[in-house]
C-alpha cells in the first residue's frame, strides 16, 4: 500500500476543478490528522485508487458530552464503513462496464457513485469537524473570513445550527469555501450529494442523519445540533481553510 502525499491526494481528488467530491480532498489531505491520509490509497496490486476507512482521530467515547461511544462506534464502523465498501464496489463495477463496453447500468452506477463516495468524503470530514478538546472559535485567517462573510462568529453559528436543524430528512449542514466569489457559505446537503454549490470546498460538516444521534437524542435533532456546536474543531477547520484558499 502506498500513501498518497498531500499534493497527490489533491490531484487525485481534483481540487481546483469542480465538485463536492473533488472538494473533499481538503479533508482527506490533512496529513497532520492521524488516519486521514488512509482514506484514499492506491492498491499496489492493481494500481487502482480505492477508498479506505480512516481511523477515528480520537477514542469513541472522547466526545461523551455530545455523543456516546456506541453511537460513534456504530456510525464509524457500520455506516461510514458501508459507504467505503459501497463506493469501491461501484468503482469496480464501472471498471467492468468499461472493460465490457456495457453501459446498461450507467445511470444507476453514476447515481450510486455520487451517493456513496460523497458519503465517504463527508464522514471523513465529520470526524475531523469535532474535537474532544473544547475550542472557543476560529482564529487566524478563518476568523477574519467568518467575520467578513457572516458578520460575527455567533451569526455564523446561528445560521449553521438553523441550517442543520432544518435539513429535510437525511443530510448535513456544511461550511464551504466557495472559490468563485472567494467566500464562505453555509449549505444544507440532502442525502450525501444533493444541493451542492459546485466547486465549493467543504471545511466542516455536521451529520444530521438520524443514525448520527438517534440513540441518545431520539427525535430531538435540535438538541443534538446545539450540543454539537460546542465540539467544533475550529483548529482543524482553520487548517482546511488555509489549504483551500491556497489551493484553488
Ligand atoms: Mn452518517
Amino acid at each position: 500500500m502506498m500513501d498518497l502525499s498531500r499534493r497527490e491526494a489533491l490531484k487525485a481528488f481534483g481540487v481546483g476543478t469542480a465538485g463536492l467530491l473533488a472538494a473533499g480532498a481538503g479533508c482527506l489531505a490533512q496529513e497532520n490528522h492521524s488516519g486521514v491520509a488512509g482514506a484514499a490509497r492506491m492498491a499496489a496490486a492493481t494500481g487502482k485508487r480505492r477508498y479506505e476507512l480512516g481511523a477515528l482521530p480520537y477514542k469513541a467515547d472522547a466526545l461523551g458530552e455530545v455523543l456516546d461511544a456506541e453511537t460513534v462506534s456504530i456510525h464509524h464502523g457500520k455506516h461510514h464503513a458501508g459507504y467505503v465498501t459501497g463506493a469501491n464496489r461501484i468503482l469496480d463495477q464501472l471498471d467492468a462496464a468499461r472493460a465490457g463496453g456495457d453501459y446498461g447500468r450507467i445511470q444507476a452506477l453514476s447515481r450510486g457513485l455520487a451517493f456513496t463516495a460523497s458519503g465517504v468524503v463527508l464522514h471523513e470530514l465529520y470526524w475531523r469537524s469535532m474535537s474532544p478538546e473544547r475550542q472557543e472559535g476560529p482564529s487566524g485567517r478563518l476568523a477574519a473570513q467568518v467575520e467578513s462573510d457572516f458578520g460575527s462568529v455567533s451569526a455564523f453559528a446561528d445560521q449553521f445550527a438553523a441550517a442543520a436543524k432544518a435539513v429535510e430528512a437525511s443530510g448535513w449542514a456544511v461550511l464551504v469555501w466557495e472559490p468563485a466569489l472567494r467566500q464562505l457559505l453555509v449549505l444544507q446537503i440532502e442525502k450525501h450529494q444533493d444541493l451542492a454549490v459546485w466547486g465549493s470546498v467543504p471545511l466542516m460538516v455536521c451529520d444530521v442523519w438520524e443514525h448520527a444521534y438517534y440513540l441518545r437524542y431520539q427525535n430531538r435533532r435540535a438538541e443534538y445540533v446545539d450540543r454539537w456546536m460546542k465540539v467544533i474543531d475550529w483548529r482543524g477547520t482553520g487548517e482546511r481553510f488555509d489549504l483551500a484558499i491556497g489551493g484553488v
